[in-house]
């Protein structure tokens, strides 16, 4: 069996990640969404295993140091890690593996798994990008600002990303997601490896 492939989905806060990722998982027993571990508190609607794992700071560091995360980052005053159990064993078992996770962690993830790819999402306008955080209505005027100021400084990192989709409509976006995934099972090295099975 093939083994599965990594992809990491960076982009600003409230571009509509989520959203779009919950579009993409619909009907697709070959992905894996990996769950991150957070020290941030649970939005409205947010469930524990499901979204996030809700976790302390205290045992987020127990993880830090029992080396269970794969990267690990700290976003606008909360920590957020990926745990590396799960995403190896989807891999394993042959499935893709999404990690929606912010730009520090994505270069960590880089080092460590250099054939990982790494797609960009971003707004059609800061303008947009600022109606959408505050629609959701989940985060204070003034952390939202805090998370407009972020997204402005990771939109510096995104030439380095292998691909840059822009979240205009989530149908255009999950399509270009869809085909970017597709595209990359297609490389000849991949391709060949099930020839030479
Ligand atoms: P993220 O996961 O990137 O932080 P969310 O998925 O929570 O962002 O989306 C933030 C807000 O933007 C939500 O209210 C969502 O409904 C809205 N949204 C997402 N994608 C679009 C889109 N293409 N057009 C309009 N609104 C969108
Ligand atoms: P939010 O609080 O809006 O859910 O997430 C804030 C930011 O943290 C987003 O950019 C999201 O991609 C990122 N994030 C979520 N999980 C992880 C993780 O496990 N590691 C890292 N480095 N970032 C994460």
């Amino acid at each position: 069996m093939q083994k599965g492939k990594m992809f990491i989905i960076s982009g600003p806060s409230g571009v509509g990640k989520s959203t779009v990722l919950h579009e993409l998982f619909k009907n697709r027993e070959d992905l894996y969404f990996s769950i991150s571990a957070t020290t941030r508190e649970p939005r409205e609607g947010e469930e524990d295993g499901v979204h996030y794992h809700f976790i302390s700071v205290q045992r987020f560091q127990e993880l830090i140091d029992a080396e269970a995360l794969l990267e690990y980052a700290e976003y606008v005053g909360n920590f957020y890690g990926t745990p590396k159990k799960y995403v190896d064993r989807a891999m394993n078992d042959g499935k893709d593996v999404i990690l929606d996770i912010e730009v520090q962690g994505a270069l960590q993830v880089k080092t460590k798994r250099p054939d990982t790819v790494r797609i960009f999402i971003a707004p059609p306008s800061w303008e947009e990008l600022e109606r959408r955080l505050t629609s959701r209505g989940t985060d204070s005027p003034e952390k939202v600002q805090k998370r407009l100021l972020r997204a402005k400084s990771e939109l510096q990192t995104a030439d380095v990303y292998d691909y840059f989709v822009i979240n205009d409509s989530v149908e255009n976006a999950v399509r270009e997601l869809s085909a970017i995934m597709l595209a990359e099972h297609c490389k000849p090295a991949d391709r060949m490896k099930i020839l030479s099975e």
